[in-house]
């Protein structure tokens, strides 16, 4: 349920001047250029954690939008191994036109793994609302089916289906399934996903578990505590955690770059210090880097999307100690 507080920030902050909604979404944007995110990326990596760069973008409307956003990725991977960083990228399938034209949509994205395949980098399928689940699926199975295996999804655990789609996706990817597992930003209908924070909670938990049983690589994209807590006691019975290897029978090869078969990922500019004890105990971190020309129409359709966001922007103005950059 999302309270009246949420709603009355979200309501105040799209009245405000532009000025105003930058200074609001500064530490959560890196800023409008792809230098911008290099910058955050040079800093935050000092800390140890790793990187997902986002373009920011609104819906588009003709597949030669779509091209501009090709284009802007083939920059940041370039600019991402001009620079070492320990970075892959982020991307929306609607970005690339799958809900104007599917065909010409995947194959942009397919385009797009290729070529990051040359850098030896992933490439992560975000989750948009359910109307393009099923696509996106499809887009990262197919892709495996030839031979693309650098590039996998994310499951919404808000999302009733989500342990039917983790069974089916362990029959068809097996262990080279790589997964994002996060409760999901959008507010689906209770038609089709659970809408209290507990059975959230409770469902993502689920999820996780279901990912490590399955032996998959979890990006476990969490800020909470219940759910972080949760994965580090499952990694445990798994054999799993910081500074250990993947010690799962039925777990793929040595992922390059990957870590020991696990994860963390957070926001930047949301619980820094939760982000710094987990690298501090040894636990890989990768941090989601937004950045665009498009940052503002992104942060009021953040806002509009998920009011509930209202509330951790106000907090943490209110009571910055929780939500430290
Ligand atoms: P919450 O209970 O929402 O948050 C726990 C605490 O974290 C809050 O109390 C607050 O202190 C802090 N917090 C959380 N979010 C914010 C914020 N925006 N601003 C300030 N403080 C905050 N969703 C999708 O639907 N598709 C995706 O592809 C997707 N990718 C993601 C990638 C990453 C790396 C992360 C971290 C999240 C992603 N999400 C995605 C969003 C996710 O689904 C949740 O909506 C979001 O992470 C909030 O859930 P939470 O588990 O952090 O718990």
């Amino acid at each position: 349920m999302v309270g009246w507080f949420s709603k009355l920030v979200v309501a105040m902050t799209i009245r405000m001047p532009r000025w105003f909604v930058r200074w609001v979404s500064r530490r959560y944007v890196a800023g409008p250029s792809l230098e911008d995110a290099v910058l955050v990326m040079k800093r935050l990596e000092k800390e140890g954690a790793c990187f997902t760069i986002d373009v920011l973008g609104e819906e588009i409307h003709s597949i030669d939008e779509a091209i501009e956003f090709y284009n802007e990725y083939e920059n940041a991977i370039r600019a991402i191994s001009t620079n070492s960083l320990d970075a892959n990228i982020s991307i929306k399938p609607t970005a690339f036109g799958i809900h104007i034209d599917y065909t010409k949509g995947a194959e942009l994205i397919e385009k797009l793994i290729r070529f990051a395949g040359e850098f030896d980098m992933f490439v992560r399928l975000d989750m948009e609302d359910h109307r393009v689940t099923d696509d996106t699926i499809k887009i990262v199975t197919e892709l495996h089916g030839k031979g693309l295996t650098n590039v996998g999804t994310v499951l919404q655990g808000r999302l009733h289906r989500t342990l039917d789609d983790i069974k089916n996706m362990k029959q068809i990817l097996g262990p080279a399934a790589d997964y994002r597992i996060c409760k999901g930003i959008y507010l689906e209908p209770e038609e089709i996903a659970f809408t209290s924070y507990n059975d959230i909670v409770e469902a993502t938990n689920a999820a996780i578990k279901e990912m490590l049983n399955a032996g998959a690589y979890v990006g476990i994209a969490s800020h909470d505590k219940p759910v972080i807590d949760y994965s580090i006691q499952q990694l445990k019975q798994h054999g799993m955690g910081a500074n250990q290897t993947d010690p799962r029978s039925n777990a793929g090869a040595e992922r390059k770059g990957k870590g020991p078969g696990y994860e963390f990922q957070m926001l930047l500019g949301v619980r820094g210090p939760m982000r710094r004890k987990l690298l501090n105990d040894g636990h890989r971190v990768r941090v989601y880097i937004p950045y665009g020309e498009k940052w503002y129409e992104y942060s009021i359709r953040r806002l509009k999307e998920n009011p509930t966001i209202g509330t951790h922007v106000a907090k943490a103005f209110l009571m910055p100690w929780t939500n430290r950059p």
